[in-house]
This record gives C-alpha cells, structure tokens and sequence, in this order.
C-alpha cells in the first residue's frame, strides 16, 4: 500500500575540496592539490544510504538547472532512488568549498543555493508522495518553514523522523512529530539551550524526550548510541567495534537505517542497533555516499 519505504526530504550538495599548505590571507592566492569533488548534502546522503541497504526511497529536494544538479540527480538514480520529485532550477545547486591543511583542518564556505528553495509550496505540491511513503526522514539544511510544512502534510501512519543537523531551537509542532528525533552531542546542546546541560547523554535524551518527541536517540560515535522513548528507560545500543578510517556520512547513514527498519516493523531498539551497525561500516570506508553499505555488507559485518 506505500509506493516507498523511505521518503527523504533534505539537501543535496556538491562538495568542491582542494587541499592546501596554508591557507590564503586576504587578498592572497596560494596553489592547492588536485580538485576532488564529492557529492553530499544530507539529504541525498540519507537517500543513497537508504536505496543501498535496500529500502524502496525517494527523494525530495531542490538542485539547481547546471552541471552539479544533474551530477546529483545521476547519481541518486544509480543508487536506485526515484528522483521523481527532485525540483530543477531556482538557484545553482548547493555546493561546499573546502580547502583541507596538511593537519586534516577543513574551512569550509557553505552556498545553499537551490537548497533554501525548497518551499513549504514544494512540499504541499508533493503531497501525493508524502502520502505514499511509508517513513518521512528530514534534516535542517533547507528552510525550517519548508520542515514544518513536511510535519503538516503528514499523515496519520506515517512515521517522522528528523535529524535537526545543523542545529536550531525547533517548534514545539516539529518535536511533536519526530518519533524519533536523532541527534549527536552538539546537536543535543544547541536542542536543549546551550552549554549548560551537563555531561550525561542519558539525562539529555531524557530532557530531550521531555520537550515532545515520541521518542530520541542520542548517537555517540564510537560510543554507540542512546534510544528513549515514553514507554520507557533509556537503552544503551552497542556500537561494532571496527577500524575507523572516516566518520564522514556515519549519521546520515544510521538515520537512513534507522528509518527504513522502522518502517519495516522493527523496535526502536532494534532499529537502531541495526543502524550502528550500518554505521560502523560506514566508518570504515572514506568519503559519505562512498562508504555506505548494501544490506549484504551489513550482514557479513
Ligand atoms: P557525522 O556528523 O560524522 O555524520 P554524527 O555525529 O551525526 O556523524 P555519530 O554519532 O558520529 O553521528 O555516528 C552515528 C553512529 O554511527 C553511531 O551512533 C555509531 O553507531 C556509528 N559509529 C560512528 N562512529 C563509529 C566508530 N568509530 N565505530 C563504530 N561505530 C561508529
């Protein structure tokens, strides 16, 4: 009865990174390595990583009408997710350009471009593929106005889940609808009001939970992670131990899991011990949309 298992609503960006000796003062240039040019945006992340594990997924977004957005729009198509209703046009395509030092420090300067137009009109217009999804995932690289209206068109059974990456306050409308909200550390601080909320990732999900969702993970790298939801405690979820090499994409991939298991009839718990391990894959392998694995790789994990 759900055309899709996971509909993504979020960004999509292309990375632009140059390494650098140092980094150019104003009015200097300096010379850097080869170009390499990653496709990201958490929002294509989370769909790349849903397809691979196998989930029915699509993906709504903005890219621009160049060269980047149709690098975007092929490469969430190879992975297997319908781009049916990704918008083309109203601003270039979101790109990131990063320059790398030889002690691994990013600058990074972030064009949303395309990405802030996604409006709240975009999404009413979607709402045919809202109602046909069986797991709606969010992030806050478009406007905060366009995740509300994605709360709106929700219907009853169908499950939310937001990643508020990169952090803000959010409307008590948009916590009560995350079921779970996924956050790490930083987020979780910046959620709960600033520094001053003490080092227990236990007593954030809790305070978290108090504030409205149905239920929060906390996620802790190689920590694992934390679930929470109101039928009871806080439940520690066990990280795999492996050989990180690059923690590049490790959330967006285990809010992707997280996502589809849900929808497939998994606990929370369950769901979430699956996504540490989609995670710790991930961790693995360099790059984001490079590093996410098949539900066969999971398996063999
Ligand atoms: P990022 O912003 O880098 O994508 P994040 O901060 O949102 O990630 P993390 O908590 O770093 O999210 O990672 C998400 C999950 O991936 C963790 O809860 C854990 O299950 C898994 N994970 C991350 N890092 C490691 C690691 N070094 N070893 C094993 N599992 C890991």
């Amino acid at each position: 009865m759900y055309d899709y298992d996971v509909l993504v609503v979020g960004s999509a960006n292309v990375d632009l990174v140059i390494g650098v000796e140092r980094r150019p003062a104003a009015g200097e240039t300096v010379l850097g390595s080869d170009l390499a040019v990653h496709l990201g945006g958490k929002g294509a992340n989370q769909a790349v990583a849903a397809a691979r594990l196998g989930a029915r997924t699509a993906l709504l977004a903005r890219v621009g009408d160049d060269a980047n957005g149709r690098l975007l729009l092929e490469s969430q198509r190879s992975a297997g997710v319908d781009t049916t209703s990704v918008l083309v046009g109203g601003a270039p395509t979101g790109v990131a350009l990063i320059t790398v030092d030889p002690s691994g420090d990013n600058s990074i300067v972030v064009s949303p471009g395309a990405n802030g137009r996604l409006t709240p009109e975009d999404v009413r217009a979607a709402g045919p593929l809202v109602r046909a999804s069986r797991v709606v995932s969010a992030q806050l690289e478009i406007p905060l106005e366009t995740v509300v209206e994605v709360v709106r068109q929700l219907p009853s059974g169908t499950r939310f889940v937001l990643n508020p990456s990169p952090p803000r306050a959010l409307p008590a409308e948009v916590l009560a609808a995350c079921d779970p909200l996924i956050v790490n550390e930083h987020e979780a601080r910046v959620i709960l009001g600033g520094e001053a909320i003490g080092d227990d990732p236990a007593a954030w999900a809790r305070e978290l939970l108090a504030s409205g969702p149905e239920s929060v993970v906390v996620t802790l790298g190689s920590q694992g992670a934390l679930v929470a939801s109101a039928e009871g405690e806080v439940v520690r979820v066990a990280s795999v131990q492996v050989e990180a090499v690059d923690t590049t994409g490790a959330g967006d991939s285990f809010t992707a899991a997280l996502a589809w298991k849900l929808g497939a009839g998994a606990s929370l718990a369950e769901a979430a011990a699956y996504a540490a391990r989609v995670g710790a894959v991930a961790v693995t392998r360099r790059g984001a949309q490079e590093s996410f694995p098949t539900a066969a790789e999971v398996e063999a994990l």
